[in-house]
């Protein structure tokens, strides 16, 4: 039997599959040469599924802590026992009227449970919600909603005829479900590409035009190319005319930077940032294909407003071969999923309220959750509960969270496999993952369409879905009302709205919204003022900059100071990995055996370190160790890390080496942040590197 279904879980999930099935078992996945998405075109990742859901050391049974944590003793016990568990840690507290010393957690999500954990959490009053959303996503989708009201998409369909690539390696890790396929295919049609990263990735290689900026110095650069474009009046006067706010004072601000102070901080030559500029502004139509990069910086709002004003003013936006806006189909709005008019004074509990952009979607970043565990202030967290996530690997100061997370006095982690976190919970979940249960992929995505994932195959032994078990504590805490008799009727009242079952929805396989462009051009754009707010004044009400500003580098207490370093530490995902995730599927293993950090030869020379050597990376924070790999494109002054790395095959080390090569041991979660969404500095980290 061969099903078609989307990938998901390996990473934000959407190439078409076909998977083929022989008694129970999953014994092939390949492409499915007929989804728009990816034409048949597969990953490793992709291809190692198999391995993954037939892992030996797959958690298969409901575990409770019987030793010390993070001890690594455990006794089975039964689904009944565990919800009874969990439930009586809810109720305590809520009896207590203690819900603000609860939080709930998620790593990526990848299909409806993090909608129903919300939808949970805010049926039971608990307003605490830590998502990487702060790094992740959610700084390019709040900053579009400020500055046009949509979050806009490169249309790879029409097809552009420059792409300019910022902080997006799209051919080895996708893009919030943009798939690298569909950039391939725009280039092969044509599309001139223009990159912007530290590094000479594949995509650099065959671009026209490749700048290499200082880490952390996006903004400065984007201000740079907006600098030319406005100067040279190379942008589109009637859409700015018509369809702007704020042109004067950004020509304004613009004035008040010289495009030399702006290339010696992003050690872009003026030249190059002139040439960019250029190719960008007047060669139509073109997109920008943004990357999380552009997050990973206390930048990383107004990296975003700069990006999003340079699509506006140069007529690239919701504009064919643009960025546009995609409407999704009418199913059930996220907002009432989550049930969010249940609990209205949601906001004024929240940790970090002065992150408004993060309080309005209503999660929390997660050092704010770290610091409170530790710190009881502003108010005392005890009970956590994790679901798809491994931050002792994923939030910035490992050390940190690795303390908050043992002083918890109670911890719960719903996981795959026995991860570093995992390790340290009171109670660990097994969980059914992709194929294994019907699930809607690319939900609340602002892409325009969503996919059908059925299941494949049955969960091993008692492994339960995300959904089951958050659906099933609902009603055991006497919740009866907002959750549901099974699965199956949760997903047909999600897509009720749009008129479909999810037998149905099955069958179609993927549901698109009406697509359509320059839809402002009935109703305005989704900003108060019904234009682009170039200029914004929420954002002036709210107390940050109305327009973006560079106002050079910040430090963290703990950082390495100048002169204490020469070296700046950036970082980059694994295209064979997701996060933290996957190391013990020997394909992608043998694909990528080592955490490896990048650095320029001439460098390695200075520093005594040969090809291959074990070498320390070392912060203000703390050290860790990588395998030295030469990469002659890179700035001598950089080094580029490999993130999200433990060691699941080695017992030997404290949970299973989370300290050993983990990034974020060298992280810094202290202030400065983002002032608008609470981001951290993760790519611009001045460090020291020799040989161990
Ligand atoms: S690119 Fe992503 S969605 Fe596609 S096969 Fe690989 S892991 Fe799956």
């Amino acid at each position: 039997m061969i099903v078609k279904t989307f990938c998901a879980r390996m990473d934000h999930g959407g190439c078409g599959l076909l998977v083929e099935v022989e008694n129970g078992k999953i014994v092939r996945v390949k492409g499915d040469p007929d989804c728009s998405l990816n034409r048949g075109t597969i990953c490793a990742k992709g291809l190692a599924q198999i391995e993954r859901l037939q892992h030996p050391e797959r958690l298969r049974h409901p575990l409770r802590r019987t030793g010390a944590k993070g001890g690594g003793q455990w006794e089975r016990i039964s689904w009944d026992e565990a919800l009874a568990l969990l439930a009586e840690k809810f109720r305590e507290r809520i009896s207590r009227g203690e819900g603000k010393s609860m939080a709930f957690a998620q790593g990526t999500p990848k299909g409806l449970e993090l909608y129903l954990m919300i939808r949970l959490a805010n049926v039971l009053k608990i307003p605490h919600i830590v998502t990487p959303g702060s790094i992740c996503h959610m700084p390019r989708e709040t900053a579009s909603l400020i500055t046009c009201g949509f979050f806009p998409v490169p249309d790879y369909d029409h097809p552009p005829a420059l792409v300019l690539a910022w902080g997006s390696n799209l051919f080895q890790t996708n893009e919030e479900g943009v798939i690298g396929f569909q950039l391939r295919r725009a280039l092969d049609r044509g599309a001139k590409l223009v990159t912007i990263d530290p590094r000479k990735t594949a995509l650099a290689s065959r671009s026209v035009l490749w700048l290499q900026p200082k880490p952390g110095s996006d903004l400065a650069l984007a201000l740079g190319m907006l600098k030319v474009i406005v100067e040279e009046k190379i942008y589109d006067p009637d859409f700015v005319k018509k369809w702007t706010v704020g042109f004067e004072e950004l020509e304004k601000e613009l004035k008040d930077y010289s495009l030399r102070n702006l290339a010696e901080a992003t050690w872009v030559p003026e030249q190059k940032i002139r040439e960019a500029a250029l190719l960008y502004a007047q060669t139509k139509p073109a997109c920008i294909q943004w990357g999380n990069a552009l997050e990973h910086t206390t930048d990383s709002v107004q990296n975003a407003r700069a990006l999003l004003i340079l699509k506006a003013i140069t007529g690239n936006l919701d504009t064919p071969g643009g960025n546009v806006n995609r409407s999704g189909p009418p199913v059930m709005r996220p907002g009432d999923f989550v049930c969010s008019r249940n609990f209205p004074e949601k906001r004024e509990m929240l940790l970090g309220p002065e992150f408004r952009l993060a309080a309005q979607m209503g999660f929390t970043p997660s050092q704010l959750v770290v610091k409170a565990i530790l710190s009881d202030v502003p108010q005392p967290i005890r009970m956590m509960y994790v679901q798809g996530g491994n931050p002792l690997l994923s939030y910035a100061n490992a050390q940190e969270t690795f303390q908050a997370l043992k002083k918890l006095d109670f911890l719960a982690v719903a996981e795959i496999f026995m991860t570093p976190t995992a390790q340290l919970a009171d109670l660990v979940l097994p969980t059914a993952t992709n194929f294994e249960f019907d699930d809607i992929g690319h939900y609340g995505l602002p892409h325009g369409f969503i996919l059908a994932r059925p299941k494949v195959v049955d969960p091993p032994e008692e492994c339960w879905p995300d959904l089951k078990i958050l659906n099933e504590l609902g009603k055991k805490l006497g919740q009866e009302n907002f959750f549901w008799p099974d699965l199956r009727s949760c997903l047909d009242d999600v897509l009720k709205p749009a008129g479909i079952t999810y037998e149905e929805l099955k069958s179609k396989g993927m549901l698109r919204g009406k697509w359509t462009y320059r839809g402002y051009e009935g109703k305005g754009f989704g900003t108060p003022s019904k234009k682009v707010e170039l200029y914004s004044s929420r954002f002036q009400e709210w107390g940050y900059d109305p327009l973006p500003s560079w106002r050079g580098e910040k430090s963290a207490t703990g950082d390495l100071q100048e002169g204490g370093s020469e070296l700046i530490l950036t970082s980059a995902k694994d295209p064979n990995y997701f996060h933290s995730a996957y190391r013990n599927l020997p394909s992608l293993r043998r694909l990528s055996p080592d955490p490896e950090v990048l650095v320029h030869p001439d460098t390695a020379e200075k520093l005594g370190v040969r090809e291959g050597n074990w070498v320390f990376i070392e912060t203000g924070l703390g050290k860790i160790r990588q395998k030295a790999v030469f990469d002659r494109d890179l700035h001598p002054r950089v080094i580029v890390g490999a993130y999200g790395w433990w060691f699941p095959e080695r017992k030997d080390l404290d949970l299973s080496g989370w300290k050993e090569s983990n990034i974020n041991i060298l992280t810094n979660n202290d202030p400065p942040y983002d002032p608008a969404i609470g981001s951290t500095n993760l790519r611009a980290i001045p460090c020291r590197l020799y040989k161990e």
